[in-house]
């Protein structure tokens, strides 16, 4: 069988542990063997990183601008123990971190979802996206333990003008403040983003804040969306989908009422909270993607988990692992699925959906890892005949990907 061009260089991020070892058996089992593909591969494996000064992720960051898409491999960010663990030069900070500031990209995680695993929320019938603004609010603020009576203030000042002072409260005794902030700019690109993520999906989009107690800060999120919403009008038309607004205690309510099918769009504080709800909801880690979406329309794929150390530890050991592969191989089909759209290109978009296909057959057919055997038995311990380990996993998909 002939290999299927692809046109583009495609951006390889290569990763870290359990997940590393995932990466290289999916690329030699089930996307080298089918395409011709230049990858540009950045290896992001700490020691690397470590041993570039993390110039490596800098670069990784570049060529995906230059490109436009990437595929990334779970990585490593060193806490101050590991630092001394692997001799580190520092503690490098998270490349997805660096990754999201170079790109001024969003993330947005989305369940992958297999009619045989039963999802918790029963209504739930298609995929649910997360989008989560990953820029400002408590991420990034400054807060301040009031140890007794006194007055807090917020003091503003302008460039070149008279300090504006708000009272936050007049403290009688011991209490805490704190101080946070957003950008106009980022909340427009955030908008843009979710935007340009629903309209590519072709779903709907929600966005929710609390703007009627936050009259000024959430206020400011709602009018930005709302003006971004209003220029993309046109195109929602097209495609027969729709913005909404709401609050968030009601998208919460509505959530677990829903079929799915949607975007949310989530301020920084509710993505982070409702994001694993929303996982946890669908089932596994391992069956979550992930993709940063940059407002000039840069993508890099990837799964939402992380390199999986406590497997690591086992395969080091010389124990069976069962990890699930799904979101990393449903990482390299996204990827090249962009890569053909960009390119125009529909074989390889095509490989794209057969790729996921022979993944959902397999699961569908009985065959898959641990952590999914675990819902299904609705048991920690399933049957040893109920799952596979973690390499025949990706055998199976690459026999029914060549069959
Ligand atoms: P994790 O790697 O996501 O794993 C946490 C637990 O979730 C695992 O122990 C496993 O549970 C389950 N799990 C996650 N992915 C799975 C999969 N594919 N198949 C089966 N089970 C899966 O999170 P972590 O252990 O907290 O973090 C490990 C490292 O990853 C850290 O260094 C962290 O910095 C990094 N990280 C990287 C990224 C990224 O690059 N995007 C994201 C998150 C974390 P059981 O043990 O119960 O089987
Ligand atoms: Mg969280």
């Amino acid at each position: 069988m002939a290999k299927i061009h692809v046109k583009t260089p495609l951006v390889e991020l290569d990763g870290d542990e359990m997940t590393r070892i995932i990466w290289q058996l999916v690329k030699e089992k089930l996307i080298l063997p089918f395409l011709d593909v230049t990858l540009e591969y950045y290896d992001l494996g700490l020691e690397h990183r470590d041993a570039t000064d993390d110039q490596v992720t800098h670069d990784a960051a570049a060529a995906i601008a230059r490109h436009g898409v990437g595929v990334k491999c779970a990585t490593i960010t060193p806490s101050i123990a590991q630092v001394g663990e692997f001799k580190l030069k520092k503690a490098w900070p998270s490349p997805n971190g660096t990754l999201r500031g170079a790109l001024d990209g969003t993330v947005f995680r989305k369940p992958i979802i297999c009619p045989n695993i039963p999802t918790a929320v029963r209504s739930w019938k298609k995929p649910i996206a997360i989008g989560r603004h990953a820029y400002g609010d408590i991420y990034n603020c400054r807060e301040h333990y009031v140890p007794g009576p006194g007055k807090a203030e917020l003091v503003f000042t302008p460039s070149g003008g008279e300090p504006v002072r708000i009272t936050i409260h007049d403290f009688a005794g011991p209490g805490v403040i704190m101080g946070m902030h957003n950008t106009e700019r980022s909340i427009r690109s955030f908008a843009r983003a979710c935007l340009e993520y629903a309209l590519t999906e072709g779903i709907d989009l929600w966005f929710a804040t609390k703007d009627t107690i936050s009259k000024t800060y959430h206020t400011l999120f709602k009018t930005v969306f709302a003006e971004e919403a209003a220029a993309r009008a046109a195109e929602f038309k097209t495609l027969g989908i729709s913005y909404r607004y709401l609050l968030i205690d009601d998208a919460v309510a509505q959530i677990v009422k829903h079929e799915g099918g949607i975007l949310w769009a989530c301020m920084n504080y509710d993505g982070d909270v409702q994001s694993d709800m929303v996982a946890a909801g669908f089932g596994s880690l391992g069956m979550m993607t992930s993709v940063l979406v940059s407002p000039d329309g840069k993508f890099e794929y990837e799964a939402a988990h992380g390199t999986v150390s406590r497997h690591y530890r086992d395969h080091l050991a010389g124990r069976e692992t069962s990890t699930n592969s799904v979101a990393t191989i449903f990482a390299w089909s996204g990827a090249l699925r962009k890569r053909g759209d960009l390119d125009g290109t529909e074989k390889v978009s095509a490989f794209a959906d057969r790729i996921e296909r022979a993944v959902l057959g397999c699961i569908a057919g009985g065959v898959m890892t641990r952590d999914l055997a675990r819902i299904i038995h609705n048991t920690m311990d399933p049957p040893r005949d109920s799952w596979v380990d973690t390499a025949g996993f990706i055998d199976v998909v690459a026999r029914r990907l060549a069959g």
